[in-house]
Order: structure tokens, then sequence, then C-alpha cells
């Protein structure tokens, strides 16, 4: 303290500290700040310079900068100048040029640092175009260097609701609802496992308490000897709430459509069933053909509220052994009038004492008739559709597919057809939502991604293969009901 005391009376005394220009600052052989100039305190957004004075000079910079400096050991005749960033109050980033020097008095060793604002940060309102792209991005951006936030733009500033000095004691993981902190707390204190970008959606708490969905995306860069990461939070409340509208539309005029539709293919039925010897082949012919028309409305309304359902994410199962022979016949019911009119051959293949699968019924029944559904559509007339199921053996690859349950058994289903098959590139695509091979062709695309949630919901798995010209099979994964 009598070496800092007696600096400070020198250099102060001198009275000309205060005039410089360049911010100006005297740390102690230890690095603590013990004289620092009005032109360092402006620079940083302090009122005094006396409130640097103890902290160690390192913390005027960004870690990843502090240790890169720490190392640069000047001597005391040759001052090393670099340009780098210092960090002001709100821990914002200002490009400046540094010289540091190391002066021996008296035997004593000195630290004097001058840093100048780089020419783009002198001029007022001019920052460099990186900080002026992300000062007014449309997301918010913040930049975690060892697990603490030191950098946020206005935005991200904006949507939380906090300054950046608050965002720094806080933490990113702190601001996200609890559901989501961990994966959230795991990126930020261990960055280097994060080798690539990273996507999560994530809901905040905005200070006032307000909650935001957002997507946050990550990106890792190396700096010196650690990562820092680089985060974008987007808002897509808005979108979601118009996600939502569309979703509680969908549902609500498909329920609406469910009873009169119920109603009509009732009365069909009854028709058909009462009008007896009174119908020619002519009036049957219609009539079949209003309730094929039905039953595949119904299918649609159905998968309709299905996608409702799961959006909604209200989606329960309700899980309990199911005979497989007993949902497939039920399938094969509901489409009969398709399969009698394609004079098709629908040959079912089970082994007998086949265990039954833990499944919600109805959910396999709807994953059933979408399949089949297909199957009939694309399949020529007078062909024969197969259908079978196995116990997967124990080591079949499938079983170490990551989404599979461990030491868990499996059936795996298999229908076939002999349609015109699938190019390879659509194999996979297909299970997306509104992805069909012919942008043309019937159906509205939504039969297989329902197909693959419900079987993905009971810890499944739906792949297809298909030779083009030869035909397509679609195979699926279920947990044995005896598991447990
Ligand atoms: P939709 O049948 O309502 O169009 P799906 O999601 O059930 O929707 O099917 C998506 C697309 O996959 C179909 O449009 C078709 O191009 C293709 N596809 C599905 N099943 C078969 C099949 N068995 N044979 C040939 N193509 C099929």
């Amino acid at each position: 303290m009598t070496e800092a005391r007696s600096l400070e009376a020198i250099v102060s005394g001198l009275g000309f500290v205060d005039e410089l220009q360049e911010g100006l600052w005297v740390a102690d052989s230890h690095g603590t700040i013990v004289l620092a100039n009005r032109a360092l305190a402006t620079l940083v957004g302090l009122d005094s310079p006396k409130q640097m004075v103890g902290r160690f000079w390192q913390e005027l910079f960004p870690s990843a900068e502090a240790g890169r400096l720490g190392g640069l050991q000047p001597s005391g005749d040759f001052p090393t100048a670099t340009d780098t960033i210092i960090l002001d109050r709100d821990r914002r980033q200002i490009g400046v040029s540094l010289a540091l020097a190391r002066k021996k008095v008296e035997g004593v060793a000195w630290y004097l640092g001058t840093v100048v604002p780089s020419p783009a940060a002198r001029q007022p309102g001019v920052a460099s175009t990186g900080q002026q792209v992300m000062e007014n991005s449309v997301d918010g951006i913040c930049i975690i260097e060892q697990g603490r936030i030191v950098y946020v733009n206005r935005r991200f500033e904006e949507m939380t609701g906090y300054t950046t000095s608050q965002l720094g004691r806080l933490g990113l993981d702190r601001l996200v609802v609890s559901r989501d902190r961990n994966s959230v707390a795991r990126l930020v204190t261990e960055p280097e496992k994060v080798t690539g970008p990273v996507n999560l959606e994530v809901r905040i708490i905005a200070r006032s308490g307000q909650e935001m969905d957002t997507e946050l995306h990550i990106v890792p860069t190396a700096s010196n000897s650690h990562t820092s990461l680089l985060c974008f939070l987007r808002d897509v409340s808005r979108l979601r709430r118009a996600e939502q509208t569309g979703t509680d539309f969908i549902a609500t005029v498909s329920h609406e459509i469910r009873t009169p539709l119920a109603a009509i293919r009732e009365a069909m039925a009854l028709l058909s069933e009462s009008g007896g010897a009174q119908l020619g082949d002519r009036e049957r012919r219609y009539l079949a053909i209003a309730r094929e028309e039905i039953d595949r409305l119904n299918r649609m309304v159905d998968n309709l509220i299905q996608v409702s359902r799961m959006e909604s994410g209200k989606e329960t199962l309700n899980l309990m052994p199911v005979e497989l022979s007993s949902v497939i016949r039920g399938s094969l019911a509901s489409l009969s009038l398709f399969v009698t009119k394609k004079k098709l051959e629908v040959s079912t293949e089970l082994p007998a004492g086949l265990p039954p699968v833990l499944a919600d019924k109805d959910r396999l029944l709807q994953v059933f008739n979408n399949l089949l559904d297909n199957s009939i559509k694309y399949t020529p007339a007078g062909s024969t559709i197969r259908i079978s199921a196995e116990v997967v053996p124990p080591d079949a690859p499938v079983l170490s597919e990551s989404d599979l349950l461990s030491n868990t058994r499996y059936v795996q289903v298999t229908i076939s057809d002999s349609g015109p098959g699938i190019p390879a590139e659509f194999l996979d695509r297909i299970f997306g939502r509104f992805e069909r091979v012919d942008p043309h062709g019937p159906g509205i695309g939504l039969g297989l991604s329902i197909v693959r949630s419900i079987v993905e919901m009971h810890h499944g798995k739906v792949w297809a293969l298909s030779t083009l010209g030869e035909g397509a099979s679609f195979s699926f994964v279920l947990p044995l009901g005896d598991n447990a």
C-alpha cells in the first residue's frame, strides 16, 4: 500500500493524467489498479476514475483477451502495443489499441497501460460493421465465455428486460423455464463439448415475468485456450400462437365434420340394406361409391384430428397389451370395400403364439389404417398385399437404434405391396408432413407423418424399403407387451 500511495502521490501530484486523451491505468506488481485517469473511466462508462482503483487490470478485458495480454510480458523499454477489446461497465465490448509497459522504480515493478479507442469506435455512433450488425440484429445475440455472459446486444436486452450486467450475473440458463434449464446449462457449463451449431426451442422468462417461446441457436467459436459460445435468440411466440390458432381451427372443424359424416355413413348403410332387391345394379354402384368416399373422408378427418392432437401436445397414450391380429382385422374390415373393389388378396402371416405389443389400440389401428390404405391405393388390381409380423431377434441391428428402449423385446410388422414403389430419395422424406412423391397425386401427405409420430411415441421406429416398379414395403417395430 505504501508503494501505491507513493506512486499515486507522485503522478497525481503532477496533475496531468486527467488531461490525457488516452485512457491510462497504473497497476502494482500484483496487477491491482492503483491509479486510473478520467479518460479511462469515461471510456468504460464510470463516473469517476476512483471506481477503478482496487480492481485487477486484466478484468478490463474479456477473459480470452486477458489471458493473451497477461502472457505478453512487456519490457520496460519497449511497451507492447496491440489491438484488443476492452469491456465497459455493462460488459459491452469496445475495440481499442493498447500499449502495456512494465516499469521498475526503485526495484519495484509497476504495470502501465494506455488505451485509445480504435478508429471505428472513436467516432461517436460509428461502430465497426460487425458491431453494427450485432447491435441492430432482429435476433437477440449474446456471447458466453467460461459460463458467463460477456456481451449482449440491444435486442437481447429488450427481449429479456435485463441489462448486460444483470445478465452477466444471471447466466443464460437462469433465463429459461425450469423444463428447458438442464439442456441449456449443460451447453453453457461444458462449451468444449459443443462441437457444432446447436438448435434448441426454449421458453424464456423475461424480467417482467412474461414467458416467451424462442429458438436458441448456439454456435461454438474457439478463441485461444477455450471455447466461447455465440448465442442467437429468436422470439417465435407470435409464430407459435398463429400455429396454435391453425391447429385449434382444424381440430374444431374436424370434430364438427365427424358427426354428420357418421350420420351419412349410417344412413347409407341402412339404405343399401333396406333397399335390398328394389335397388338396381346402377343404384348399388352409386351407393358403393358414396360409401367408399365417405370412408376416405372419415380417414382424412381422423388424420386431421390426430395431427391437431399431437400439435397441442395433449396426446397421451393409453398403453396396454394389444393383440396385433385383432387390430389388423379391425383395420381390414374398415377398408374391405376398397379391397373387394380392387379384387385384392390380403395375406396375413402372424406366427402362432405371437405375443401382444404394448400399444394404444386406437392409435395402432390408425397406423394400420394409414399403411394399408396406401398399399391398397397403390397396388394394382388383382394383386396381393402381405402383412407379416415376428419377434425381432435380439441381435437385429434395428434394436441398437438410439430411440428404441434398451433391454426390451420388440415385434416387427411389415406390410408389402406390388405397386409402383418409391424412389430411393423419397424413402425417408415421405414420412415428413405434406410430403408426396407425386405432388399432384391423391391424398394430402399426412398419413405417413402420423404413422411415424405414433410409432415413435411408442418408442418404436418405422421405415420404408422399395424396388422401383416392384412395390414398397413398410416396416415398424413396437415393444412387446410383456417386457415389464
Ligand atoms: P397421402 O397418402 O395422404 O398422400 P401419406 O403420408 O400416406 O400421404 O403418403 C405420402 C406419400 O408417400 C404418398 O403421396 C405417396 O407418394 C407415397 N407412398 C406412400 N405409400 C406408398 C406405397 N405403398 N406405394 C407407393 N408410394 C407410397
